[in-house]
């Protein structure tokens, strides 16, 4: 086991402080742990152990429960149906024991506080409050919500029973950051590969076998009737899709771990998503696309903007084939069209055929492209390494199903977890695409008129690079171009100007005089007026840049003179400022080569702005994304 030297939160280390000295010693110190794995053992007189792994966040350390430790453990499991992995524990009494045969140490826990588990897609987070001396265990119900910020320390009491007044900081910093929060992560913190959960792994086969008995003979739940945190379903269905293993990286640890996501499609033609992250080595060999399977277990979530299905499966799921081939092997598809689409409801989810007309990027782990039918054209992102080997050509008709349309600033449909590519050529919308396409252009389908002067950002950095290669830095150019305003720089964008109409520059304090001074005109003024310098980044579809806005466009794009905007407070400003920010406008740019200590570098001067003319755009239909949202998605999916 490598330990991080950078890592705070050790706590395992921590347990083994001075294990020499402290070998089979009570220990009293509180640590706490989210726990990982179950293997019961029973001894005699009906005694059991129970042999799990603590979890600080970044490694695992197996772990035996014995005593009233263990019977809390069990009965929870049992009788509150409440998973092993969504619990976290504070140690009370334990110690650090040496196994000869195995040559390992391994901590004996005896007691320990507190149960908090997270479950549910409101990381519910219950406390059983454990009284070693009384017989029932009281139950204090709070709510974790996802990505709270800042925690007052008087919302972390106990409403219900303020004489439990507890404070249910959990001191691991993995766990909580200087307040309830907990990490998202510690729900899918992976079974770390250690021998030991190696050895676990296999010893839970044993354990779930038998429960499979049992279960064998419940009800088969259908997937349209399935919600998010149902406690007891089962599942039949087939696996349509299975992912290759993918990393991700856990926010917090930032190590990196595998998970693969299947689709499942039941006897009513319905989907749902299965995700492995914790579990992904146990079952990524056992599932094959193609084979039907009864699935057990796992905590169902569902996205409430467009009602998709997700299953996380863990250590406790259990899938065994099963032999119903009546369950269908394709999923429905409902086909829209690009038009259709641009008229939904942002995040909503649907089934594309569409011709690729131009490829924008196409990397390992992000392709962007444009297509078309014969309504219109938008933009389809493929998010992730598990498209890196998707062979994108121009002019292939491509089936999508379950792709998630995004309608902000830049319209687009994105990959998410349910998206599959359908290989069939056969069906009716894809030959009638390749009718209509017959006999045309594909490059210019629809393509806007590119008049020479308007360019994108994308083309701009070519150009620029270009004039760099070719020497041509002296020259000044202008080039117009469609983009969004993203961010104004709100600090040291005014300056005292020159009154001289013809000079505007930047006059310097006088403190002595109590006045302002122009250096290149001599003259003196004690309340010159201000002016606009704004530092701007624009950004379209594919790429941002930063560039430059003097005071006579600033003006016009604020609505307002430096002076007035420096007689409002802070706020006032500041929302002006945003006000502005992501509103598309045609802009002129004026672009300079400057020596910035011996690097040439281009500037990007904003010389006109106007409003676009959405009238136009539309017609020469613009795709349009936003790269942010993007990117906050795809870290939700991993
Ligand atoms: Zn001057």
């Amino acid at each position: 086991m490598s330990l991080n030297p950078n890592s705070s939160l050790n706590k395992i280390e921590q347990l083994f402080h001075n294990y020499e000295q402290n070998l089979n010693q009570y220990q009293f110190n509180r640590l706490q742990f989210k726990l990982s794995g179950y293997k019961e053992k029973k001894l005699i007189n009906d005694k059991i152990l129970i042999e799990t792994n603590l979890n600080d966040g970044q490694y695992n350390q197996t772990a035996i429960l014995t005593g009233k430790a263990a019977d809390i453990i069990k009965k929870n499991i049992d009788e509150l149906f409440i998973n092993v992995n969504s619990m976290v524990i504070q140690l009370i009494k334990w110690k650090v024991a040496y196994m000869k045969n195995e040559q390992t140490y391994i901590i004996v826990i005896y007691e320990f506080q507190y149960i908090t588990t997270l479950e549910g897609e409101q990381y519910e987070c219950t406390q059983y409050k454990v009284d070693q001396h009384l017989p029932v265990q009281r139950k204090v119900k709070l709510l974790i919500q996802k990505n709270r910020p800042t925690v007052n320390t008087s919302n972390l009491q106990w409403q219900p029973n303020q004489s439990s007044v507890k404070k249910v900081k959990i001191e691991n910093q993995s766990f909580s950051k200087d307040s309830l929060i907990i990490d998202d992560n510690l729900l899918n913190i992976s079974i770390l590969d250690t021998s030991a959960c190696k050895k676990q792994q296999g010893q839970f086969k044993d354990y779930q076998q038998q429960h499979q008995i049992q279960q064998q003979q419940q009800e088969i739940t259908k997937i349209s009737s399935m919600y998010p945190s149902m406690k007891k379903w089962v599942l039949e269905g087939r696996v349509i899709f299975k992912s290759q293993q993918q990393d991700y990286r856990c926010k917090k640890s930032g190590t990196l771990k595998n998970y693969f996501r299947i689709i499942i499609l039941d006897c009513e033609q319905e989907i749902i998503t299965g995700l492995f992250y914790e579990a992904c080595n146990k079952f990524f060999t056992l599932l094959q696309e193609g084979k039907v399977y009864i699935f057990k277990n796992g905590c169902i979530g569902q996205d409430k903007t467009n009602g998709t299905k997700k299953i996380i499966f863990n250590e406790y799921s259990i899938i065994s084939e099963s032999q119903n081939y009546v369950i269908p092997s394709s999923p429905q598809l409902n086909f829209s069209t690009l038009q259709e689409i641009e008229t939904l409801q942002h995040n909503s989810i649907v089934d594309v055929v569409a011709v690729i007309q131009e490829i924008k990027q196409d990397s390992e782990s992000y392709k962007s492209f444009i297509v078309l039918d014969h309504t219109t054209r938008l933009t389809i992102k493929l998010w992730g390494p598990q498209y890196g080997k998707v062979h994108l050509q121009k002019g292939e008709i491509i089936v999508f199903k379950g792709l998630k349309f995004y309608s902000t600033n830049f319209k687009s449909l994105n990959s998410d977890y349910q998206t599959m590519i359908i290989q069939n050529q056969e069906l009716n919308e894809v030959k009638q695409l390749k009718t209509w396409l017959a006999g045309k252009n594909i490059d210019t389908i629809m393509k806007p008129n590119q008049d020479n002067q308007t360019i994108d950002l994308s083309q701009l950095n070519e150009f620029v690079i270009q004039l760099l290669n070719e020497g041509k830095t002296s020259l000044t150019s202008y080039k117009y171009v469609y983009g969004y305003i993203i961010e104004i720089q709100e600090y040291r964008n005014m300056y005292p100007s020159c009154p001289n109409i013809r000079c505007k520059s930047k006059m310097e304090e006088v403190p002595i005089r109590k006045t302002f001074r122009c250096k290149k005109c001599l003259v003196e003024n004690d309340s010159p007026k201000f002016s606009f310098v704004l530092n701007v980044t624009i950004m379209d579809e594919f790429t941002n840049i930063k560039a430059v806005i003097f005071d006579e466009i600033a003006v016009k794009l604020l609505g307002l003179t430096a002076d007035q905007l420096r007689s409002m407070n802070l706020e006032d400003q500041k929302n002006i400022y945003q006000s502005k920010a992501f509103q598309q406008k045609k802009m002129k740019l004026q672009i300079l080569f400057k020596d910035y200590s011996g690097q040439i570098q281009p500037q990007y001067n904003v010389q006109e702005i106007s409003d676009v003319d959405y009238k136009q755009l539309t017609l020469q239909a613009i795709e349009t994304f936003d790269e942010i949202d993007n990117l906050l998605n795809l870290s939700l999916i991993l």
